[in-house]
């Protein structure tokens, strides 16, 4: 088996508390890691490093657990700038222009929505992306749902079955009779591709009992749920998250002190999302409140091509540092280990012995350089289990 040396490393984030400064980052400084078999079988310090068959020195860059984005909507079609546009221009954001990426996304072939999603794959890897979870969402039929999802599974073993989105427009009159699709015939012919259950639990998508209804028919069907809560105002999203004990509660821009009292003692992720505040011009989320009630964090993208087009986690961990006044390295844990939390993964998010060996290299000696420089292109090169991605 052959073993593989990183070394040079000016700045070891291992989110593992008892390595190095013992802070949450687990910092290591003048560090090296080995590699054998995709996973990370030995870190420490560059002095004590073990032989290996084959080495790379980074010259004192800073290297992070690759980031895990556990929130995106990368299957679909068509673009919507114009709306973006309108947007900026004064409209307000509604559930509603999901319409028209359904209507893209009907019409489109399985090989245009694999080459979308691909191509989107590589856009994040680029940026230090090693895992994406991937929703379905935009077919909102039998047949285009679960193609969506076997085109999903294509990029990563995180799918989300998503048919709960909005209420396609054939179904407006009937909004009863989509959750029986949903939560029937939908469901039988899209787990076998999923691995989560989610819901758009909102004022113009879905209420607090059909979103409780979705997500109990998912794990019916041997699904993990996951929720779309609290985006557009407060509401019964979180409530529903915690009684159903989702891994996490996705946008939670507007909260009370009880909900997050709720997340913290149903130990449900809060994944906040500031890069759909930052495309829609709407209020952040608290995220110091967040903070200082105990629940655990993740930040993602909510990459899709209504509310939030970036596939940017360092944009994300700019936002989340600028705008929600978490610190660099509250926000460098959220977008790594907190989103390894979110799905409920402890092989990523993390560079320690055991872990998974995915990892980027920042093109700066410290991770403070991720909020420090927003908009550079910082990351050098991304490795999933040790091979180079980006
Ligand atoms: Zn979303």
């Amino acid at each position: 088996m052959t073993s593989w040396l990183l070394t040079g490393i000016g700045e070891l984030v291992t989110n593992d508390p008892t390595l190095g400064d013992g802070s949450p980052l687990g910092l290591l400084h003048d560090a090296a890691l080995v590699v054998e078999a995709e996973s990370v079988v030995w870190v420490g310090p560059r002095r004590e490093a073990p032989a290996a068959d084959e080495s790379a020195d980074v010259g004192g860059a800073a290297v992070l657990p690759g980031f895990v984005d556990s929130h995106t909507h990368l299957v679909f079609a068509g673009d919507r700038a114009e709306e973006f546009a309108a947007r900026m221009a004064g409209e307000p954001y509604s559930a509603g222009g999901i319409a028209s990426t359904v209507a893209a996304t009907r019409a489109a072939s399985d090989e245009e929505l694999s080459a979308n999603l691909a191509r989107l794959v590589a856009e994040a890897a680029r940026q230090g992306t090693t895992t994406l979870e991937v929703k379905s969402g935009y077919g909102l039929t039998v047949a285009d749902e679960a193609r969506s999802l076997a085109v999903a599974v294509q990029a990563t073993s995180e799918s989300t079955y998503l048919g709960a989105h909005v209420v396609p427009t054939e179904y407006a009159d009937d909004p009863a009779g989509y959750v029986e699709l949903v939560t029937g015939a939908m469901l039988d012919a899209c787990a076998p591709h999923a691995k989560w259950v989610d819901v758009f639990c909102e004022r113009g998508a879905f209420d607090a009992d059909q979103a409780r209804a979705v997500l109990l028919a998912g794990m019916g069907a041997g699904l993990l749920p996951r929720i779309h809560a609290n985006q557009l105002g407060l509401g019964p999203g979180i409530t529903v998250a915690c009684e159903v004990g989702a891994a996490a509660a996705d946008h939670c821009t507007f909260t009370t002190a009880e909900d997050r009292r709720n997340l913290t003692d149903a130990g449900v992720v809060a994944t906040l999302l500031p890069g759909v505040e930052f495309s829609t011009r709407s209020p952040y989320p608290d995220a110091r409140g967040f903070l200082e009630a105990g629940v655990t964090v993740a930040l993602a993208t909510d990459c899709n091509p209504g509310s939030c087009f970036t596939s940017s986690m360092p944009l994300c961990i700019a936002l989340a540092v600028r705008e929600m006044r978490m610190t660099p390295a509250e926000a460098v844990w959220a977008a790594t280990a907190g989103g390894a939390a979110a799905l409920r993964r402890d092989d990523i998010g993390r560079l320690s012995a055991g872990s998974r060996a995915d990892l980027l290299v920042l093109g700066a000696p410290t991770y403070l350089h991720l909020a420090y420089r927003p908009g550079v292109p910082l990351v050098a090169a991304t490795y999933r289990g040790g091979n180079r991605l980006a």
